[in-house]
C-alpha cells in the first residue's frame, strides 16, 4: 500500500492548519496513482492537556469548572470545523456535539463520585482524538479528496494497561486489513485517531502520551506501507530539543537505532516506542514539517546516513531522579543485582541509566510514583538513597563505535559541569551523562557547540 501519515497537534490545531493538511494529504494521493495514503490524527493541539485537567476537576468534585471547560472544547472544535464549507459541516458537528456531550455527563458522573481511575482518564481523553479524526475526514471530502472515516478503535486492539496500553498486533493487522485496506486500496483516504484503542472487550484504552505516533507506526506495520510520515511543528529530527538549545540543525538521516535513543531520552518529536513497528517491517520513517512541506525532513531508515560527520544529535531527559544503591556486605555478594532489580521489577518502575562500582549501583529512574516503596524494598538489603531534580543528556550517534575521540571530545565539553554519572552503553551507539536538571542548559550549549 501507499503511505501512513500521521499529523501531530498543531498540524491540526486550527482551521489554516486543516486547510494545509488537505493540501499534503492531496498532493501525496495523486503522488501515488490512486493508493490513498491512511492519515491518523492527533487531538487539536492543546485538547489533550484540556482534557486531562477536566479529568482533575472532577476528581476534586468540581462538577461545574469541568462542564464549562468542556463547553469551551466543543466552541473550540466548532470554529475548526469553519475550514469545511459544505452542508457536511452539520452532520459531522452534530457528531462532534454528541460526543462531546456525551463526554459531559461521564465528567459529571466522575465529579460525583470524586474518582477518575486510569480506565475513566482514557475515557476523557480519548475524546480528544475521536472528534479531531471526524473533522478531518469531512474536512477532506468537502474539499474533493474521497475519504471516510474508521472509529480507530474497532481496528487498534490494545490490553488493558490503561493510560499506557500495548497494542496486539496479531489482532490489530487483521482488523487493519479488513477494515483500512479494501477503502485505501480503492482511492479514498482513511482517517483515524491515533493514541486510541480498545481491549478485546470493547472497553477503550490509549497508548500513552503522545502515542499518535506510535499508532501510526503500528498500521504502517501492519498495512505493510511504504513510509511512515510524521508530520509536525518542526523541520524535522533537530540536532538538540528546540526548546533548550537555540536553533538547532535538522538532522537529515539517522538509524533506526538512533531515532529510538534520541526519542527515548527526550526527543519529543517522536513516540519512543514508534520505531519498533518500522523496524519489525522495515519500513522507512520520515519526520516532516507541515507548515514547510517542502522541505525534506529527516528521513530513519536501517542503514541511516552516510558515514561522515559525528553525532547524530543530543537529547536530554529532564527531572530524573538518581538512586545510589550500596551493599551493606562491603562487596556485592552475588545475587545482589538480580534483587536489586526484581525491586524494580516488582514496582512496574523503568530504569534508565545504570552504572555499578565494586559496592555501589547508580540508576535514574523518571517514575517516582513508587519511590518511597521502592527505597523500603531496597534497605532490606542495602543502604539507599535519591537524588531528585537530575537530569540524563544523552549524544547519539552509530559513529560513536568507531571513532572514540567523540566520547573523550564529549566529556571535555563538559569539564565544567559537575557530572554525577558517565556512561556508554555495549552498543557504543550513545553516551549517557546524569547531571543535576539546573545544569542541563548550559550543559546542552556546550555539547551543541562542540559537535554541530
Ligand atoms: P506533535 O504535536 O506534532 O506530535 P510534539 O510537540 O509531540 O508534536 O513534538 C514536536 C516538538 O518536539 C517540537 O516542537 C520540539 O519542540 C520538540 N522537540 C524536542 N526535541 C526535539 C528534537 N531533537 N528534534 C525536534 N523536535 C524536538
Ligand atoms: N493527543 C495525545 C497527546 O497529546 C496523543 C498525541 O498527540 O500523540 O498526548
Ligand atoms: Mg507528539
Amino acid at each position: 500500500m501507499g503511505v501512513v501519515m500521521k499529523f501531530g497537534g498543531t498540524s491540526v490545531a486550527d482551521p489554516d492548519a486543516i486547510t494545509r493538511l488537505i493540501g499534503i494529504v492531496r498532493h501525496q494521493r495523486q503522488r501515488s496513482n490512486g493508493r490513498a495514503p491512511v492519515v491518523v490524527v492527533s487531538a487539536l493541539g492543546g485538547v489533550t492537556d484540556q482534557l486531562v485537567a477536566v479529568a482533575h476537576m472532577a476528581e476534586e468534585g468540581e462538577s461545574d469548572p469541568a462542564a464549562a471547560a468542556l463547553h469551551a472544547l466543543i466552541d473550540r472544535h466548532v470554529a475548526v470545523a469553519t475550514a469545511i464549507t459544505s452542508e457536511s459541516r452539520t452532520a459531522v458537528l452534530a457528531e462532534v456535539k454528541r460526543e462531546l456531550d456525551e463526554l459531559k455527563s461521564l465528567v459529571h458522573a466522575l465529579a460525583v463520585l470524586r474518582e477518575v481511575s486510569p480506565r475513566s482518564l482514557d475515557a476523557v481523553l480519548a475524546a480528544g482524538e475521536i472528534v479531531s479524526s471526524r473533522i478531518v475526514a469531512a474536512a477532506l471530502a468537502d474539499h474533493g479528496v474521497p475519504s471516510v472515516w474508521v472509529d480507530a478503535r474497532t481496528v487498534l486492539a490494545t490490553d488493558a494497561e490503561h493510560t499506557g496500553a500495548a497494542p496486539d498486533m496479531i489482532e490489530t493487522c487483521e482488523r487493519a486489513r479488513e477494515r483500512v485496506a479494501p477503502a485505501s486500496g480503492a482511492g479514498s483516504v482513511v482517517v483515524l485517531g491515533g493514541f486510541i484503542g480498545a481491549t478485546s472487550n470493547g472497553v477503550t484504552t490509549t497508548l500513552g502520551r503522545g502515542g499518535s505516533d506510535y499508532s501510526a507506526a503500528i498500521f504502517g506495520a501492519c498495512l505493510g506501507a511504504e513510509e511512515i510520515q510524521i508530520w509536525t511543528d518542526v523541520d524535522g529530527m533537530l540536532t538538540a530539543d528546540p526548546r533548550i538549545v537555540p536553533q538547532p540543525r535538522v538532522v537529515p538521516q539517522l538509524t533506526f537505532a538512533e531515532a529510538s535513543e534520541l526519542a527515548y531520552f527526550g526527543a519529543k518529536v517522536l513516540h519512543p516506542s514508534t520505531i519498533l513497528p518500522a523496524v519489525a517491517k522495515n519500513i522507512p520513517v520520515r519526520i516532516l514539517n507541515s507548515r514547510r512541506p517542502e522541505s525534506p525532513g529527516t528521513r530513519i531508515t536501517a542503514e541511516g546516513r552516510p558515514a561522515e560527520g559525528q553525532l547524530a544529535a543530543i537529547a536530554c531527559k529532564r527531572d530524573v531522579t538518581v538512586i545510589d544503591i550500596t551493599s551493606t556486605r562491603m562487596l556485592m555478594a552475588h545475587g545482589f543485582l538480580r534483587r536489586l532489580f526484581e525491586v524494580f521489577e516488582r514496582f512496574k518502575t523503568a530504569v534508565d541509566v545504570v552504572t555499578t562500582s565494586e559496592v555501589s549501583v547508580s540508576v535514574t529512574v523518571d517514575d517516582t510514583r513508587r519511590l518511597e516503596a521502592i527505597l523500603d524494598s531496597l534497605r532490606h538489603f542495602a543502604e539507599a538513597s535519591c537524588e531528585r531534580e537530575m537530569a540524563i543528556i544523552c549524544a547519539v550517534g552509530e559513529n560513536l563505535r568507531a571513532d572514540p575521540t567523540l566520547f573523550a571530545r564529549a566529556v571535555t565539553a563538559l569539564d565544567r559541569v559537575p557530572l554525577r554519572l558517565v556512561s556508554q552503553a555495549a552498543s557504543r551507539r550513545n553516551i549517557t551523562f546524569v547531571l543535576r536538571d539546573a545544569d542541563v542548559p548550559h550543559a546542552m550549549m556546550r555539547l551543541h557547540e562542540t559537535f554541530f
